[in-house]
């Protein structure tokens, strides 16, 4: 498989933030990104060209094609066929079959479960009927979410019983959806991991999350979880990764239990991309998770995903990128804004990494 020389051009679909951390790698390593998006965005300031056009613009997609040796996307929820569409045309990596099935819920956790690995329980909804009678078999507190297009919370609706049904059924836009078993977890944890074109894998530490209003807020490593868990946590991410035949940057995030006295792990999210749980590998590792992702696609060898650094990434988010005076000059704290204009609330304005000597 022929690999991607510098001076050559990756093609990035999606113009976001995680785009932006993409082309800033890639130019380090004398490539260059033509990012495709419906939308301009905060990429667009730091790659050499830029395509808007809609995700089913045949003849734009066409020319981006030619324009690039290979490409890849930022974010999921974009149309399987537009990656299809591509695919005839140039490499897109990860492929389709990874894309198709991460952008659903349902094949997600089927995925996970035929690997061996857990999940909270859960049930396939496609009416309010199927959500009253699921309920009140599944006992107690659950979350109804649609199969497609969630994030950051969005898309979901906590209920308790049969009569809240209907009114949570049409809280998701009566859409298909996933019934989950409410899980009472002790931390949130995910791996970042790469997988090259050849299969090599290799993963950065376990990451603990700390979520707030449904948003990611924090992430530290160490994540201060057994030994054990981060191996099964890392074994779950590689067969994943192997099952999709997956190139590029994995995140997979997991609920962490404390069931009889030992650490228990449920897969919760698989994203097929750069991960914002991801985000200290830019300064606490030799290579980030946004250099590796563009190794991997490009056919080059993976860089280490060793940890220098302890790290804890906190996101800022809306209004809390005005505070960048004080943390610019706060020793050890390393600040990424994303040149987003608007700091409306709940939207990711940029991140703060704040670096200490490896302790474990
Ligand atoms: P998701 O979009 O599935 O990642 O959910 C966003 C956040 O909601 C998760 O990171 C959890 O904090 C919470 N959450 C989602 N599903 C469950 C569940 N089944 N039990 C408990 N908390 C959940």
């Amino acid at each position: 498989m022929a690999t991607v020389a510098p001076g050559s051009t990756i093609g990035i679909i999606g113009s976001g933030q995680l785009g932006r951390m993409l082309a800033l790698a890639a130019a380090r390593l004398g490539l260059r990104c033509h990012i495709y998006a419906d939308a301009p965005g905060p990429a667009f300031d730091v790659a050499s060209a830029h395509t808007i056009a809609a995700y089913d613009d045949e003849a734009a997609l066409r020319a981006f094609a030619a324009s690039v040796s290979v490409a890849t996307f930022e974010f999921e929820n974009i149309p399987v066929e537009t990656v299809s569409f591509l695919s005839d045309l140039v490499p897109v990596r990860p492929g389709a079959k990874a894309l198709g099935v991460t952008q659903d819920r349902l094949a997600e956790k089927k995925l996970a479960r035929e690997l061996g690995a857990m999940t909270a329980d859960y049930a396939q909804i496609d009416s309010a009927a199927d959500l009253a009678a699921r309920i009140d078999a599944m006992g107690g507190m659950a979350v109804l979410k649609t199969r497609r297009f969630g994030y950051d919370g969005k898309g979901q609706a906590k209920l308790g019983h049969a009569s809240e049904a209907a009114d949570a059924w049409a809280a998701i836009g009566a859409r298909p959806a996933i019934l989950e078993r409410f899980v009472s977890f002790q931390a949130e944890a995910s791996v970042i991991g790469v997988r090259g074109i050849g299969g090599e894998f290799t993963a950065y530490d376990l990451v603990r999350n700390e979520h707030r209003d449904h948003i990611l807020h924090t992430s530290t490593v160490p994540a201060r979880l057994t030994a054990q868990s981060e191996r099964e946590a890392v074994q779950v991410t590689r067969a994943i990764a192997d099952a999709l035949d997956y190139v590029g940057v994995i995140g997979v995030e997991f609920f962490v239990l404390e069931l009889s006295r030992r650490e228990v792990l449920y897969v919760n999210e698989i994203a097929p991309r750069v991960h914002n749980s991801g985000h200290w590998t830019i300064d606490a590792c030799a290579t980030s998770q946004f250099e590796n992702h563009i190794r991997a696609v490009a056919g080059w060898p993976l860089g280490t995903t060793a940890r220098h650094s302890d790290a804890v990434m906190t996101n800022l988010i809306g209004k809390d990128q005005n505070s960048w005076p004080k943390i610019a000059a706060e020793p050890g704290a390393c600040v990424h804004l994303y040149g987003k204009n608007e700091a409306r609330a709940g939207r990711k304005m940029g991140h703060v990494t704040r670096i200490s000597p490896r302790n474990a």
